[in-house]
């Protein structure tokens, strides 16, 4: 690779996790440039999320990404390596369903029991002891995973970025990517928008599209194959303390309802799973959610329904149609790399997608086989694009 930038769009987990990753090793063969639009990293979904750090998730062939940047999350806390002090509450995640749900629960803790992942069938006695605000809920099976819990997403992604810089990477805010200059199957140059209306172009070897929900946006700039990803719409609720709520609760999960909650500076954190195709933006809240998360409840948790909402957000979970990501070199413009549709679970991969993206822009083009298949953009090009 010749000494020019390699330039990363998007400074959420995404980007900054590849930075992270790319910075510490890249010293010396190149620059690595972070372009973000924003003022502040982590105002799209990187900062709009429940911090949960779940590896027994439904999708099995992301599991060496999701463990890795789970093990990795939970070694925050007191990390001599890691710039900023980041919390992580193991207090575990409590899986719960009900018919068809104890399905996807037996099929999650198999798999779990072959990738070594710890997991407890508990008993309702067992669960209504150590939640009991969830007492009367109606499920059949309840699935324990203590490995589970928590990070403090902010000081997460700070760490990332400040790592990143102390080891050269440069990282522009507020510093908008509006177009690229193309030659043959190779991106030359970003075009990027500074404060004040300045254009520039940034010579790149290499561009990397961490854009989230406006990767397709950004995809298309450079001419890249165009990829099925759908960014929806998720609401969270956080509510007022209460007496009864305990901070070592677990992360309850009702997989067949679909709701989930979790306790939050003496109140709950509250979500109504929720999903529906939104434009790439700051979602507005709609109060049918806030609706339909009473009824979720009043089926469940009635209790918590006495606590009042003092405030509510929306974000975007960007999804293609096989639930896995996008990480890799895009089949069209052989300089133009992927790191995106991390749907729900960006924050708990991130530092394992980091570094399979690190490590295909450290290796040269070969047209050798992708190492993680599962994530290769190159498998729309094969099935053809579907929405
Ligand atoms: C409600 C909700 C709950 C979630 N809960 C969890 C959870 O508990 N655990 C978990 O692991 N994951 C969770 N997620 C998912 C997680 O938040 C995402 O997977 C992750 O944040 C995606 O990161 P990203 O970097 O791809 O996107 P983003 O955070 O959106 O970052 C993309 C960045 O690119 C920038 N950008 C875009 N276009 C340009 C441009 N042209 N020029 C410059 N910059 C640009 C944007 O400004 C943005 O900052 C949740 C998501 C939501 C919405």
């Amino acid at each position: 690779m010749s000494a020019s930038a390699v330039v990363i769009v998007g400074a959420g987990f995404a980007g900054a996790a590849t930075a992270y990753h790319l910075a510490g090793t890249a010293k010396g063969r190149f620059k690595v440039i972070v372009v973000e639009r924003e003022d502040l990293p982590g105002k799209h979904s990187s900062g709009r999320n429940a911090g949960l750090i779940l590896q027994v998730v439904p999708e099995a062939a992301l599991y060496r990404l999701i463990a890795d940047g789970a093990a990795f999350a939970r070694s925050l806390p007191g990390r001599a390596d890691w710039p900023v002090p980041t919390r992580f509450d193991r207090n575990g995640v409590l899986l719960i369903g009900e018919k068809e749900g104890v399905v996807d629960l037996e099929r999650r803790a198999g798999w779990a029991r072959n990738a070594g992942i710890p997991t407890e069938w508990w008993t309702r006695e067992q669960v209504e002891e150590r939640v009991p605000a969830i007492a009367g809920s109606p499920f059949d099976r309840a699935l324990f995973c203590p490995d589970e819990g928590v990070v403090d997403i902010s000081s997460f992604l700070d760490g990332y970025l400040r790592a990143a810089r102390a080891s050269g990477a440069d990282i522009r805010l507020r510093c908008e990517l509006v177009g690229m200059e193309t030659a043959g199957r190779r991106v030359k140059a970003v075009v990027v928008r500074e404060p004040g209306g300045t254009e520039s172009a940034i010579p790149a070897a290499v561009v990397v599209n961490a854009a989230g929900a406006w990767a397709s946006q950004v995809g298309a700039m450079a001419g890249a194959l165009p990829l099925p990803l759908k960014p929806t719409r998720r609401h969270l609720f956080s509510t007022a303390p209460a007496d009864f709520v305990d901070s070592r609760w677990p992360f309850v999960w009702d997989v067949s309802r679909g709701w989930y909650m979790r306790p939050e500076s003496g109140g709950l954190l509250l979500g109504p799973c929720d999903q529906d195709e939104y434009q790439p933006s700051i979602p507005d809240t709609d109060p049918g959610v806030e609706d339909l998360l009473a009824e979720k409840l009043a089926g469940c948790a009635p209790r918590l329904l006495d606590m009042p909402i003092i405030s509510r957000w929306a974000g975007l979970r960007t999804l293609l149609p096989d639930g896995h990501f996008v990480i890799g070199r895009d089949p069209r413009v052989r300089n133009f790399i992927w790191v995106a549709g991390l749907g729900g679970h960006g924050v708990t991969a991130s530092w394992a997608v980091g570094r399979l993206a690190a490590g295909i822009i450290m290796q040269e083009d070969s047209g050798a086989g992708h190492p993680y298949p599962a994530v290769d953009p190159a498998r729309f090009a094969k099935r053809g694009v579907t929405a």
